[in-house]
């Protein structure tokens, strides 16, 4: 399918997608979600949030194992339930909130959807630590992908992704140890 057209200042605009917003309540509630699903046994410890102002407009998690899905993962999940919400797939003064560094696929499906933003609070290698490593598809991709913040030391700054949404990593400790819960999970299972 074609591209829309490129990004349009996704940081100016409306006050409310600002990277420099406090988003931990609505990272709270991606915890929620990622925690939820784990429990139901849906699929991995992941959620995520799409925020539109201060208002919810789309959540989901990783339902993988119960959609029998290789795509569901909790940004593309969230993605599609804001998508539904607000009659459009055009997300662009929206936010995406999500427990865990997105994964190249969930990083294009947010691209796609015109997102301002992304926040995540886990690092590609807190999940990679658990099982979850993404080190092929980047290679794969032909580049080492982002540099995770983590990375870089510098977890509270924010930075434009090649003229895409803004990428912002906030501490939230939750959302780390929620591959602690996954390890020790009796409904967990690998994939
Ligand atoms: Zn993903």
């Amino acid at each position: 399918m074609k591209g829309l057209a490129p990004f349009e200042s996704p940081i100016e605009g409306s006050g409310d997608v600002s990277p420099q917003k406090d988003f931990s309540s609505a990272m709270a509630v991606a915890i929620a979600e990622a925690r939820a699903g784990m429990a139901a046994g849906h699929g991995g410890p992941f959620g995520a949030v799409v925020l539109k102002g201060d208002t919810i407009v789309g959540r989901g998690h990783n339902r993988v194992l119960s959609s029998h899905d290789p795509t569901a993962h909790a940004e593309v999940t969230a993605l599609r339930d804001a998508a539904q919400t607000l009659g459009t797939h055009v997300l662009s003064d929206c936010v995406l909130v999500t427990t865990c560094e997105p994964c190249p696929m969930c990083f294009s499906a947010a691209f796609w959807s015109r997102v301002a933003g992304i926040v995540y609070a886990a690092t590609r290698y807190d999940a990679a630590a658990v099982g979850f490593d993404d080190a092929k598809l980047y290679e794969i991709l032909g580049a080492k992908g982002r540099e995770s913040f983590e990375k870089n030391e510098v977890p509270s700054s924010w930075e434009r992704a090649g003229g895409g949404p803004f990428l912002v990593k906030i501490h939230a400790q939750a959302a780390v140890e929620l591959f602690k819960e996954w390890m020790i999970s009796d409904t967990k299972e690998r994939y």
